[in-house]
């Protein structure tokens, strides 16, 4: 069992391993459906996972293939259903004997061993243990509640697993109690892409298909984990590298899944010791990226390598930009991005050489306070040769959650456009709807207002705030003030150990369970990173007869608060009648119950890959960035937060991170033998960390120094336990996101 005091942890530190896969991902995957859901169980899930007729994976949105394979799921995927599919079991008595505050003192990893809650709970005001409630009086009190807090100090949290079905009725339901706070998950993460592709591409989604990975010369891997967070990207990166394709990797840390990979599936790669992916790491400085592709442009521009043709027709702020880069300083350059300048030139080289180009990114450059503009430089370097909207080539980031991308289709967002509004004003008008006008409150800007009081109440649909956001102490309190808290979840989180005055804690049906309803078992649809849009249908029984599907809780909850403004029960008892209403208002899914019966769905339209950029102004712009001085004081080190291998999201599954070599023990710093010796510090020492912004400081005590292949000056730790130190004040530019990838700490042995 975890200890909070490392220096009892069985921490054990070896070599990383050269690869990623293999062996290790299959007794892996096997030890994980043991411990967890039973082999039974946990086979019959895994094979309708990714399959046309079963369920989609509540890990990660890479797409499936049009032919996906028997077994059509990763070793983190595998993980993710079998805690779903846990045996474990969050019962009633389990709350009568725990108390909030006896909970608390578990780990994340222990919450999560606690397993599937079974009944819904409630926390009466007063009381610090959860007890059962029956489903209609726990929408009633919601219902209170929240009329008691009122629309403006209401706000509705979605979670990336939410399916398309739920979101469009959820952002229905709260817009039409008259609230417009839609936080979502997208704020924390790929919000800083939405924002800089919508102003220069004119849309704010990847332009890529699964195809293009076929005919692409050349594929970049920018601030991406794929072997831990997106790992069945590793086969079509596996089958670019057999064809010939040069892949890139850009990141501080060379993670073995970048380096090398060896199929599980295929047992050659396993005798042959797997196949080569990046043929080239650039080590950059956390943050140095934008430096670093104005470097690489730079480069481009000196040989005037640019399709001009393609500039010509499709863009406009050439110029300007071509002008700031020419003025940029390559020695500057190089401090900023942490490499030399023949690195630059060399993928400058590279990129030339190419005809076609996908472009892949993820948090590595989403969580900064540049994040905004340095997406923008990868759009700029894009553009340069006409790497936008041809076959092989555009732009791609990877999202971390499987629906994130379809719930902000379906309206679920802070800062609706206005014929968004329109069109719900148009459809649910005669109904008594009203579309509340103007921006709402997104995540950060949520808790702040909880903080000042100003939102009292939260309905979060999935997701676990207090794990996922910054200013962990920050946020915590925040949502102990709060006077009504309800949470729609499958497993207890520390989100639920930090309720309002009132709290309700309503159990869902998992992806991988059934969803019987009066017009049988229902299927829900989700979108992934490339505007796929397809089915989902559990095939588990429920692990309790309590349990509701996310629609029928929505339903549950818009009709205790809005009373019969809607056939809830007739939405309830057949889904075709959600996505009706769905196809009538989110543009792109005319007869979308037709189309998504197709084997694999259907494709959204995405302008920007046929060089349609009327999104923009009729042309992609290229955008004049200026990358900030990333140095640093003496004795200080930039730290980023990233996820073990053992962890999806704030989802712990364990205390290893093998891709690491580390073991059983998550409170650790990564930081490089230089810094070490110049910090005075040593292997394994237990040591403090304190950040400092804005005159004020936070610290994490008890961490242990682990010695790591990354570029001095920087250092790596895993969220959440490293979030108390990343400020919530602290965000990217334009898209308000955490820069959980930026925050600039010391390291100090711990004091006896
Ligand atoms: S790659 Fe992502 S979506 Fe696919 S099985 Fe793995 S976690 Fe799930």
């Amino acid at each position: 069992m975890a200890t909070d005091d490392p220096e009892l942890a069985d921490i054990h530190l070896t070599d990383v391993p050269r690869l990623a896969g293999g062996l290790g991902a299959v007794t892996s995957t096997a030890r994980f459906l043991r411990r967890e859901s039973g082999l039974g169980r946990g086979a019959k899930a895994l094979l309708a996972m990714n399959q046309p007729s079963g369920f989609d994976c509540p890990g990660c949105a890479w797409p499936e293939p049009a032919h996906p394979a028997r077994l059509e799921f990763c070793e983190n995927g595998a993980k993710a259903i079998a805690e779903e599919a846990t045996t474990r079991r969050a019962t009633p008595e389990l709350f009568a004997a725990r108390s909030v505050d006896e909970l608390r003192a578990l780990s994340d990893f222990e919450l999560g061993q606690l397993g599937r809650i079974t009944e819904p709970m409630v926390l009466r005001a007063g009381d610090r243990h959860y007890r059962p409630i029956a489903w209609d009086e726990a929408f009633a009190l919601a219902a209170a509640e929240l009329r008691a807090a009122g629309p403006g100090a209401s706000a509705f949290y979605t979670s990336g697993r939410t399916s398309n079905e739920a979101a469009f009725l959820y952002q229905l339901v709260a817009r039409w109690f008259g609230s417009p706070h839609l936080p979502d998950c997208a704020n924390l993460c790929h919000e800083s892409s939405g924002v800089a592709l919508a102003e220069t591409i004119g849309v704010g989604k990847g332009t890529v298909q699964l195809d293009d990975f076929a005919e692409a010369d050349l594929i970049l891997v920018i601030g991406q984990n794929p072997g831990t967070n997106h790992p069945r990207m590793l086969s079509t990166l596996r089958e670019a590298a057999q064809r010939g394709a040069t892949i890139v990797a850009v990141n501080p840390l060379r993670e073995p899944g970048l380096v090398r990979f060896s199929h599980p599936q295929k047992p050659l790669d396993v005798l042959r010791g797997g196949v080569a992916l990046a043929r080239e790491h650039v080590a950059v400085r956390i943050g140095g990226d934008q430096a670093f592709l104005q470097g690489v442009a730079k480069a481009v521009l000196e040989r005037d390598a640019i399709d001009h043709a393609f500039v010509a027709e499709h863009t406009t702020g050439l110029d300007a930009y071509r002008a700031h880069v020419a003025a940029l300083d390559w020695r500057e350059l190089e401090v900023q991005a942490g490499v030399p300048e023949a690195t630059m030139r060399a993928l400058a080289d590279r990129y030339v050489a190419a005809e076609r180009v996908i472009a892949c990114w993820a948090m590595g450059l989403t969580q900064h306070p540049h994040a905004v503009a340095m997406i923008q430089e990868i759009s700029n370097l894009m553009l340069l040769r006409g790497n936008i909207g041809k076959p092989g080539a555009g732009l791609c980031p990877v999202r971390g959650h499987s629906n994130v991308q379809g719930d902000r289709t379906m309206g679920i967002t802070a800062r609706p456009k206005a014929g968004f509004l329109d069109a719900l004003d148009r459809d649910f008008g005669e109904a008594g709807f009203v579309a509340p006008r103007g921006d709402g409150l997104d995540t950060v800007d949520t808790l702040r207002a909880m903080r000042a009081g100003r939102i009292t109440a939260l309905v979060a649909l999935g997701g676990n705030l207090v794990s996922a956001t910054p200013d962990t102490d920050v946020t915590a309190a925040a949502l102990d003030g709060c006077r009504f808290t309800l949470s729609i979840a499958t497993k207890v989180n520390r989100t639920h150990l930090h309720p309002g005055a009132t709290a309700l804690l309503l159990p869902c049906l998992g992806r991988t369970e059934v969803d019987a309803q009066a017009g049988g078992p229902q299927f829900v649809t989700v979108e992934d990173s490339m505007s796929v849009v397809h089915r989902s249908q559990g095939v588990l029984q429920p692990i309790s007869e309590h349990l509701r599907s996310e629609p029928a809780i929505v339903c549950g909850l818009g009709r205790a608060l809005l009373g019969d403004v809607l056939p809830w029960d007739a939405l309830v008892g057949d889904y075709d009648g959600i996505r009706a209403l769905i196809a009538r208002t989110i543009p792109g899914f005319t007869d979308f119950n037709t189309r998504v019966r197709e084997p694999h769905g259907f494709v959204l339209r995405n302008a920007a890959r046929e060089r349609d950029f009327s999104g923009s102004g009729g042309h992609a712009r290229f955008t004049v960035g200026h990358a900030p001085d990333l140095r640093l004081p003496p004795g200080r080190l930039r730290m980023m937060t990233i996820r073990s291998h053992d962890q999806y999201n704030t989802t712990v599954y364990g205390l290893d991170d093998r891709y690491r070599g580390i073991k059983g023990e998550r409170r650790v710093v990564l930081m490089s033998s230089a810094d070490m010796v110049a910090l005075g510090l040593v292997e394994r020492q237990v040591v403090d960390l304190i950040s400092e912004f804005d005159g004020a400081e936070r610290r994490v005590t008890r961490f242990i120094v682990v010695p790591y292949d990354i570029p001095p000056g920087n250092c790596a730790t895993y969220f959440p336990e490293a979030n108390p130190l990343i400020p919530l004040e602290s965000v990217a530019a334009k898209s308000n996101t955490p820069t959980s990838k930026s925050v600039v700490v010391r390291v100090v042995p711990t004091e006896a």
